[in-house]
């Protein structure tokens, strides 16, 4: 997902990681993932938005639990990985994973739609979906088929670019709506075979597309929130 970093850490990633993008590894993508998640975590707790909420922090710790075991046994590459889960207050995105397990929620987004714990399991479940299919990591090679001189760039400067060059983000665009609809779908699959019933999951989108100012096209690189509903409704009603 996309974080604002700041253009010191950009120096600071070339010297950590001096590899082109060519060889990308998944090791290589969560080793840079953890980086940038420490960086942001610690921007936080400095201002005092890391896990400030303490019962908001408690109960998406208590649902995402059951969601990350069964993960584990679903993908079972994601039973070794380290998992961090941390919520700040407000925050420019709703939740966010980074590869190999690194979450973000926003306690102001559940606020807002007033979300039930099966809603919220679903906005969780979505995010490790993210990180399970190794998300970032096909992101990266899709830009460096995209754009081939990329290969024989540092990764850390393609890491960088993802997030803020809107050329490429424009052109990664259509994946990015794939890797939406992935997310939606794995995700209330995960959290039902976790028991969640799959109605009461899906009812996170018909929340998110009744908020929405504009159901029918929020951002370039996610479905419409209306499409998400559709497609919600239309899965659930096919798990017992
Ligand atoms: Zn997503």
């Amino acid at each position: 997902m996309r974080r604002m970093l700041a253009a010191p850490l950009l120096a600071l990633s070339l010297v950590l990681h001096p590899g082109p993008a060519a060889a990308l590894s998944q090791e290589e993508v969560m080793a840079g993932a953890a980086r940038l998640y420490r960086e942001r975590m610690e921007e936080l707790r400095v201002s005092r938005r890391l896990d400030a909420d303490r019962a908001f922090h408690e109960r998406v710790l208590r649902i995402a639990g059951p969601l990350i075991a069964r993960a584990a046994r679903d993908w079972p590459e994601t039973a070794r990985w380290d998992w961090e889960i941390h919520t700040t207050p407000d925050g420019d995105d709703h939740a966010y994973a980074m590869a190999g397990g690194k979450l973000l929620v926003s306690r102001a987004h559940a606020r807002e739609l007033e979300l039930s714990d099966a809603e919220l399991a679903m906005v969780l479940a979505h995010e490790i979906a993210h990180a399970a299919l190794r998300h970032n990591l096909l992101e990266y090679e899709e830009a460096v088929r995209l754009e081939p001189a990329w290969a024989a760039r540092p990764f850390a400067e393609l890491e960088h670019a993802v997030d803020h060059d809107t050329g490429l983000m424009r052109k990664l665009a259509p994946l990015g709506i794939l890797q939406e609809q992935e997310a939606d779908r794995e995700g209330m699959l995960l959290a039902w075979r976790a028991g969640w019933p799959a109605l009461a999951l899906a009812r996170y989108f018909q929340k998110a597309a009744r908020a929405s100012s504009s159901p029918n096209f929020e951002q370039f690189a996610h479905p419409s929130p209306s499409s998400r509903w559709q497609a919600a409704r239309e899965l659930a009603a096919t798990l017992p």
